[in-house]
């Protein structure tokens, strides 16, 4: 259930709904629009009473929502979100840029991609510090030696740091360091680790699954705003088809999909997506005219040395490049539709 306050609903009448909210056992998500506050509700398994709040001063609307999504739904709040890490921003007029390499393989490697990435205009910084490799045998990053650079560049940069958490241990090592929460394709249904992520002050960037529905995908999205983190980027990276020309297939109609029923941010990650560098830069493009919010590109100083993901990689030199079509392709769309600014 939905509950829509009135345009002209004091914040105290919110709170008295959202008072009535807890007592009977429930959890309120209040989501303030540019137009109106609604107030979604969490906790129940079965139908909630909604005729209590009908006639509440402030409400305007009770919504039995019959859709399985909740909280990530544009019926809950209609302007897009914006998600807001200290100075930068995803899902508004900016374009955002989340780039560096697969892992975290040493200060010197670390340090040349982070320059790039500074020069470009970018605000993230990416690289695994754990990677959740395939096989056990292959590099697994560097774990807390990569942390000690990592903060390094966010010092000397100024770059926000996104990283995976493969394990809910990782989340409060990213809380301490970090500035995004990532949280992997082989991880979207990881239920205990997309909770621990909702519990956190941080955004949380959310990959599709390899094997994932649109609908999958967007209730575990659900799984972190349940918690109150309602900060969550999504992020498509390729799911895997019958197609033999690339490492995933990059799904670029799941944007126009997502806008239809979200206000979250959506971005899309070229590299994961095709596994090969010569189709990032065209795959990039073509995911911000579709409507991406942003990009998660890998770059390596060397990619033939790479540790993890080497063939994908592109050069800091191809990678400026890339940026510099995709701002120009951005520049001709038109301006995006209202927004607000998420609350969290
Ligand atoms: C990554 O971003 O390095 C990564 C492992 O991506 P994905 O979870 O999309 O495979
Ligand atoms: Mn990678």
């Amino acid at each position: 259930m939905l509950i829509v306050m009135k345009s002209s609903a004091t914040a105290h009448e919110t709170d008295a709904v959202v008072d009535i909210i807890e007592t009977i056992g429930l959890r309120p998500h209040p989501m303030p629009g540019a137009t109106r506050t609604a107030i979604g509700i969490t906790g129940n398994e079965g139908p909630v009473d909604g005729q209590r709040f009908e006639n509440l001063p402030g409400v305007a609307e009770v919504i039995r929502v019959t859709k399985p999504y909740k909280l990530i739904t544009l019926d809950l709040r209609p302007d897009k979100t914006i998600v807001r890490v200290g100075d930068a921003t995803i899902g508004g007029s900016e374009l955002a840029i989340i780039a560096g390499p697969c892992a975290i393989e040493s200060r010197v490697q670390a340090f040349a991609v982070a320059e790039a990435v500074q020069r470009s205009g970018a605000r993230f910084f990416r690289g695994g510090v754990w990677k959740p490799r395939t096989s056990p045998y292959t590099f697994q990053g560097l774990g807390d030696k990569a942390w000690e650079i990592m903060r390094e560049i966010r010092d000397a940069f100024g770059l926000k740091i996104v990283t995976e958490a493969v394990d809910e241990s990782h989340v409060d090592l990213i809380e301490k360091h970090g500035d995004v929460i990532q949280i992997g394709a082989r991880n979207m249904q990881n239920f205990s680790l997309l909770k621990r992520a909702g519990r956190s002050k941080l955004p949380v960037l959310l990959k599709r699954g390899m094997a994932a529905t649109l609908e999958e995908w967007l209730l575990a999205a659900e799984y972190i705003m349940a918690e109150g983190n309602y900060n969550v980027i999504l992020c498509e990276r390729g799911v895997r088809t019958f197609a033999q020309h690339t490492r995933n297939t990059l799904d670029l109609a799941a944007v126009p999909a997502i806008r239809r029923i979200s206000h979250l941010p959506v971005i899309v990650d070229p590299s994961h997506g095709t596994g090969t560098a010569y189709m990032v830069t065209p795959l990039a493009r073509a995911g911000i005219a579709v409507g991406a919010d942003g990009l998660m590109i890998e770059v390596h100083n060397r990619p033939e040395l790479a540790l993890s993901d080497s063939a994908q990689a592109l050069t800091p030199a191809e990678y400026a490049q890339l940026i510099e079509e995709v701002h120009a392709i951005r520049s001709t769309m038109a301006p995006m539709q209202k927004q607000v600014v998420s609350t969290n």
